[in-house]
């Protein structure tokens, strides 16, 4: 049975945009999204800002009738106490972070993550009510020697193999090489990967969990191609880091038309 997922466009800043900066651009976004709003009605929008940035931008959204969803992007797998330069899920969920990005290859490659602690991190962020956006992906030389899809299920079965069953979770599939290199997945990857991490989810988690998860795909998203990927019935959305940063550009994303 078909269910109706509501599209998800999440901004990922990384580390761009200061909090004064960021309440300018956020300010901007609203006002090209105030006149588009009858074309994004059933469109779920999130940005997620450096840490430095979240209260301001939490600010702004609170008094904003927008309905932007804010996100952090990463957090630590403990709850509190002696891990200098963590920050919890706890402080999260306090900043109305509905969204968290865990796993995001820049961590996993930058930062040595790997996928228990990217589960860890997933669990963490659930218990405290904030949904995980759990992101997986092979890089060039896991796609020339597995294909493209053996590697995001293997991390996708590792980090739900940490997370309890039942709580909600977004995934996003971002080939690494199409991370910030302009060179996106064809929609047809994108929707390969997709339903192949969809199946997955069924295994895993039954036909509930695989009928009403988000799949979303990052990697050189443009208001160009998005179109293309939100015409997939397994893509659900998208995850946009460079076009996020530009407020038109990234309002155009938002309206996409299939
Ligand atoms: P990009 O980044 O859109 O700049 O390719 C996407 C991401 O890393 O989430």
């Amino acid at each position: 049975p078909q269910v109706e997922r509501t599209p998800l466009i999440a901004g990922n800043w990384k580390m761009n945009l200061d909090h004064l900066q960021a309440i300018a651009f956020v300010q901007k976004l609203s006002w090209a999204l105030k006149d588009a709003r009858h074309d994004y009605a059933d469109v779920e929008v999130a940005v997620f800002p450096p840490f430095t940035d979240l209260r301001s931008v939490q600010t702004l959204l609170a008094a904003d009738k927008l309905s932007l969803k804010l996100g952090a992007q990463d957090v630590s797998p403990h709850e509190s106490g002696a891990y200098t330069g963590d920050i919890s899920a706890q402080f999260l969920a306090k900043l109305e972070a509905a969204y968290v990005i865990v796993g995001h290859s820049e961590r996993r490659h930058g930062h040595g993550e790997d996928d228990a602690t990217v589960g860890a991190k997933a669990r963490a962020a659930a218990a405290a009510g904030v949904t995980p956006v759990i992101c997986v992906g092979e890089t060039a030389e896991d796609l020339a020697e597995h294909g493209a899809a053996a590697i995001p299920v293997a991390q996708l079965e590792a980090a739900l193999a940490e997370l309890p069953k039942g709580a909600e979770f977004v995934l996003a599939y971002e080939p690494v090489w199409a991370i910030g290199s302009g060179q996106a997945a064809t929609p047809e990857q994108a929707e390969a990967v997709a339903r192949a991490l969809r199946e997955a989810i069924l295994r895993a988690r039954g036909e509930e969990a695989a009928g009403s998860t988000r799949i979303l795909y990052g990697g050189s998203v443009t208001s160009q191609n998005i179109a293309g990927f939100m015409r997939q019935p397994n893509v659900d959305g998208a995850l946009v880091g460079g076009a996020s940063l530009k407020s038109d550009e990234f309002s155009r994303i938002i309206q996409f038309k299939k």
